[in-house]
């Protein structure tokens, strides 16, 4: 897992970009320079599962575009921050998970966990996951 943090908002301003960032790996993923198991794909949006997942089922979804995280990405984009949200419930249905139940996820920060700086949405299913963690 590289931590660089060039992917985030700076050189391209304001924190988006259609031409791909060569640093961020999500990028590099939606450009087809890394390869991911891909499970859903629109004009707007990519999924695919992760590469440690933290649950039988943990999919990705991203928007193409590079947002450094999920509030760049609704504040400039917030349409498609419903298509992110609106692909992870096709992914429930067509993963087979929706009726069990799943969690949705962004990790947003250093304190929120997030490790890579390209907007992301994590679908965790396959098992009962329990409350929220106690901090
Ligand atoms: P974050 O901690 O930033 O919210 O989540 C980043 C996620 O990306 C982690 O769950 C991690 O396992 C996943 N990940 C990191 N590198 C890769 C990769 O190269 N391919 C895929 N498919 N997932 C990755
Ligand atoms: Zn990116």
């Amino acid at each position: 897992m590289r931590r660089r943090r060039s992917g985030e908002k700076g050189a391209h301003s304001p924190g988006r970009s259609m031409s791909g960032m060569t640093d961020c790996l999500f990028c590099r993923i939606v450009a087809g320079e890394i390869p991911a198991t891909v499970v859903a794909d629109t004009d707007g949006v990519l999924a695919f599962r992760d590469i440690d997942p933290k649950a039988p089922h943990h999919i990705l979804v991203i928007p193409k575009a590079h947002y450094t995280n999920a509030a760049d990405m609704a504040a400039a984009e917030p349409m498609l921050a419903g298509e992110v949200l609106a692909a992870a419930g096709r992914i429930a249905e067509s993963e087979g998970f929706a009726a069990d139940g799943y969690r949705l996820m962004f990790n947003t920060g250093g304190h929120g966990g997030q490790e890579v700086f390209h907007a992301h949405l994590h679908v965790l299913a396959g098992k009962p996951l329990g409350p929220m963690l106690a901090v």
